[in-house]
C-alpha cells in the first residue's frame, strides 16, 4: 500500500475571521518572526501584519523574507495603526519599548508581550499603562537556541504551552483575543499568576540554562589537553548541554537578573539535592542513586506521553 501523502496544513485558519485587523510585532526575532510566519502562512491572526525593528539591517531582512505586510523602524508610528501590539524584545527592553508605544496606541487596542519572566516585565510596563489600553502578558513556552528573523518557523508553537498571566480588572474580551491568537498559533493555553509563572519557569527553564552555561564554562576551564578531549569525545550528555548553552547571552542575562529570587531559590534547592547525591556516591548508597535516576526516567516518560519531549 502506498503511504498516504501528508496534507500540508497550509492556511488552516484562513476561513476564520482574523482575531485582529492590524497586528504589530515589535522585535521580529525567533519568537516575533514565528508569530509573523504563522499569521502570513496559516491565516486567522490578523488581516495586516507589521514588523518593527530598530535595526535597519534586520528590517531589510524581514522584508526580504516576506513575513510581514509592512516593515517599520519607528515603533510608535507602527503602534498608532495597531489593534494589537505584541512586544517580542528581550525582557530588559520591555519597559522602555512599552513606554514608547503605549502613548501612540488607539483606545481599545491591546498590548501584549511574550517575555520569559512575568513579575519584572509587568512591573516595568505598569507605569506606562493607560486605562483604555488593555494589557495581557503571555509567555509561549517554545524556543530554540537560535535568534533573529531567520531563526523563526511556522510550527514553533505547535503543541507547546503558552502561559497567560492576566492582571485583575483586564477586560475579558482582551484576554480571550490573546488566548485565541495563541490557540491559532497551535499552542495550549494555561492561566496562572505572574509570581507562580516565575517559579515554574525558574525550575523548568531558567535553572537548566544556568546549569548548561556553568557546565560548559567548567569544561572550558579545564587544562588544555582535557579541554580538547571534551570537544573530541563529547557524548550526548555534554552535547545536549552545549545546545542549550548556545542561547543568546543578552536574553539570558536579562532573564537571570529579572527572575533573580525565584532562580536563586531553585538553585539553592538544586545544590542541596546535588550534595545529597554526592553523599550517596561517596558512601555507596545504591538505593538513593537508583531512586534519583528512576525519578528522572519517569519525568522523561511523562514528557513523551504529553508530547512535550
Ligand atoms: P531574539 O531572536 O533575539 O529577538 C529579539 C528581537 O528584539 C530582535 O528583533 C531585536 O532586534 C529586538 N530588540 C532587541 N532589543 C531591542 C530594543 N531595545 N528595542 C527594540 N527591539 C529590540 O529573541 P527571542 O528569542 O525571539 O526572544 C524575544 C522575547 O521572547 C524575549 O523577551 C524572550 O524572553 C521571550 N521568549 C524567548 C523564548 C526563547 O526560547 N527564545 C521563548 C519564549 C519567550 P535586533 O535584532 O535588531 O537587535
Amino acid at each position: 500500500m502506498t503511504p498516504a501523502t501528508p496534507v500540508p496544513a497550509v492556511r488552516e485558519n484562513a476561513a476564520l475571521p482574523p482575531v485582529f485587523d492590524t497586528l504589530v510585532v515589535v522585535g521580529p526575532g525567533l519568537i516575533g518572526s514565528s508569530v509573523l510566519r504563522r499569521a502570513k502562512e496559516r491565516g486567522g491572526l490578523a488581516r495586516h501584519v507589521i514588523a518593527v525593528d530598530i535595526d535597519p539591517a534586520v528590517c531589510a531582512r524581514v522584508a526580504e523574507l516576506g513575513i510581514a505586510d509592512e516593515v517599520m523602524e519607528d515603533a510608535a508610528k507602527a503602534a498608532a495603526k495597531a489593534d494589537c501590539v505584541m512586544l517580542c524584545v528581550p525582557v530588559g527592553a520591555m519597559g522602555p519599548v512599552a513606554a514608547s508605544v503605549i502613548p501612540a496606541m488607539k483606545p481599545g487596542a491591546i498590548l501584549t508581550e511574550v517575555g520569559s519572566t512575568k513579575v519584572s516585565v509587568i512591573e516595568a510596563i505598569k507605569p506606562f499603562l493607560r486605562p483604555d489600553v488593555p494589557y495581557v502578558p503571555a509567555h509561549p513556552m517554545a524556543g530554540t537556541e537560535f535568534s533573529g528573523p531567520d531563526a523563526g518557523f511556522v510550527t514553533l508553537f505547535e503543541d507547546r504551552w503558552c502561559l497567560l498571566t492576566p492582571l485583575e480588572g483586564t477586560p475579558s474580551a482582551a484576554v480571550e483575543a490573546i488566548r485565541t491568537l495563541w490557540e491559532r498559533c497551535g499552542a495550549r493555553l494555561r492561566d496562572m499568576t505572574p509570581a507562580h509563572h516565575d517559579r515554574v519557569c525558574a525550575i523548568v527553564s531558567h535553572l537548566p540554562h544556568l546549569l548548561a552555561f556553568t557546565i560548559c564554562g567548567t569544561a572550558d576551564d579545564l587544562a588544555d589537553e582535557t579541554r580538547s578531549e571534551v570537544l573530541d569525545f563529547a557524548a550526548s550528555g555534554f552535547r545536549d548541554f552545549t545546545r542549550i548553552a548556545a542561547s543568546d547571552p543578552i536574553m539570558w542575562r536579562d532573564i537571570f537578573l529579572l527572575n533573580r529570587e525565584a532562580l536563586l531559590e531553585m538553585l539553592a534547592r538544586f545544590m542541596e539535592d546535588a550534595q545529597a547525591m554526592a553523599r550517596a556516591i561517596r558512601w555507596g548508597d545504591e538505593d538513593y542513586i537508583v531512586d534519583r535516576i528512576e525519578r528522572g526516567r519517569k519525568i522523561r516518560k511523562s514528557l513523551i506521553e504529553n508530547r512535550q519531549a
